[in-house]
């Protein structure tokens, strides 16, 4: 019973080293957060321990009366969050609750429609390395290479050319709302299945401010620690008893063995915590934020540079900026962000002119910093820094003096001493 300090010192200075990164930078990739205290407890829990196979009340292990409590609080807490009917909260990751899914609603060879990839979607959409790709015959749409915007006619134009099984409704870097409705309507025409992965902005729909896919959807999926700020992982929602039924067996035994306990009871914390005003208020702080650094990446100042906004602004946690135009890449804006204490992610953008090692684009989100506690005031300073620092010559030193002074105003997990005890 050992502390790790003293069994792995290699491994507790990870975890020490971390956490310093995590307190003294400005985390804005757009699909990480910070989990609550709460959640980091449930998770690094005794739980870990315990052999689920199954579902509450219908297990293959003996002993599992208190982990069954924690499933049902995730499952009906899920329920209740999103408004569906059931609800699947074991898959490990978005990507096997995206495997489930699909192993669900099609079978190997279907064709399946979803966001091409350089324009926005995720791997499991059907990239041709992914699974997704692999077994299913994979089509994409694409937005509108000019404004960065998704045009519903082009989506229902290809899925008549397509005629898919599968129209996968969802993004890993979009800056407006989907036409769920629209997209059902031209589900039903081509009579395909309508899945919807709302990884990304599934907090959002949790806090009202982005309209809701399951009353829409044949089948929701999504991660619960981009927006939601939960534990690493996924979960399944759906309205439709024989889907849920398939997403059932799909899950397990199907893409998985043993549920992660620790993690579904994290996750029943998660959703508890995303039904109350103080999640309200930290995804409205997420928008705002959003919204105030598209305001300032599009200033003569910026424009005159070559750098600007996908789709001119954002209606999201996240902000694409787009760099074709710019002497910096995307690979050069991560690290110039970096240098100064800001972490981003580049990424391609719709007719990319640069190699997918390079990019011509960046990634910005706002939800860690707005759970740190960042309103307007901090958001608007955090701004002019990325701006400033997309600038030639920027001075670097005192970019990361203004950074340092955030993060040392908003401490980050007070009273938690590395490694992983609390004072
Ligand atoms: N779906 C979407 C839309 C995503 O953006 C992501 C993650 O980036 C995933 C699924 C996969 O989630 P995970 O990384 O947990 O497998």
């Amino acid at each position: 019973l050992s502390p790790l300090s003293e069994v792995d010192p290699e491994i507790a200075a990870v975890l020490a080293q971390e956490l310093d990164r995590q307190r003294n930078t400005l985390e804005m990739i757009a699909s990480e957060n910070f989990v609550p205290r709460a959640v980091l407890e449930a998770q690094g829990s005794v739980l870990t321990n315990k052999y689920a196979e199954g579902y509450p009340g219908r297990r293959y292990y003996g002993g599992c009366e208190f982990v069954d409590v924690a499933e049902k609080l995730a499952i009906e807490r899920a329920k209740s969050l999103f408004g569906s009917a059931y609800a699947n909260v074991q898959p490990h990751s978005g990507a096997s609750a995206n495997a489930a899914v699909l192993s669900a609603i099609a079978q190997p060879g279907d064709r399946i429609l979803g966001l091409s990839l350089d324009h926005g979607g995720h791997l499991t959409h059907g990239m041709r390395l992914n699974f997704s790709g692999k077994l299913y015959e994979a089509h994409a749409y694409g937005v509108n290479e000019e404004t960065g915007v998704l045009d519903m006619a082009d989506v229902r134009a290809k899925a008549l050319e397509v005629k898919p099984h599968v129209i996968i409704a969802g993004w890993s870097a979009y800056t407006r709302q989907l036409d769920f409705a629209e997209f059902r309507s031209i589900a039903d025409e081509v009579g395909a299945v309508l899945w919807v992965d709302m990884a990304h902005f599934a907090g959002l729909v949790a806090a009202g401010l982005h309209p809701n896919p399951v009353p829409f959807a044949d089948v929701v999926s999504s991660t619960v620690h981009k927006t939601i700020g939960g534990p690493r992982s996924g979960f399944i929602l759906t309205n439709n008893v024989d889907i849920a039924k398939k997403i059932n067996s799909n899950v397990f035994p199907g893409q998985q063995g043993g549920p992660l306990m620790h993690v579904i009871a994290a996750k029943a914390t998660a959703f508890m915590l995303a039904a109350s005003d103080d999640f309200k208020d930290r995804q409205e702080r997420t928008l705002r934020g959003a919204k105030l650094l598209a305001e300032r990446l599009v200033q003569d100042d910026m424009t005159s540079l070559g750098v600007d906004v996908l789709t001119g602004g954002t209606d999201v946690h996240l902000v694409l900026v787009d760099l074709r135009k710019s002497e910096i890449n995307g690979q050069e804006g991560e690290d110039l962000l970096h240098s100064v204490g800001i972490t981003v992610n580049r990424n391609s953008v719709p007719a990319d002119p640069r190699p997918p090692m390079t990019t011509s684009g960046l990634r910005i989100g706002t939800p860690a910093l707005a759970t740190r506690g960042f309103g307007d005031v901090e958001f608007t300073e955090v701004a002019d820094i990325i701006a400033e620092a997309l600038k030639p010559g920027a001075d670097t030193a005192a970019l990361s003096a203004r950074v340092r002074a955030l993060a040392d105003a908003f401490p980050l997990y007070e009273g938690l001493e590395s490694p992983g005890s609390w004072a």
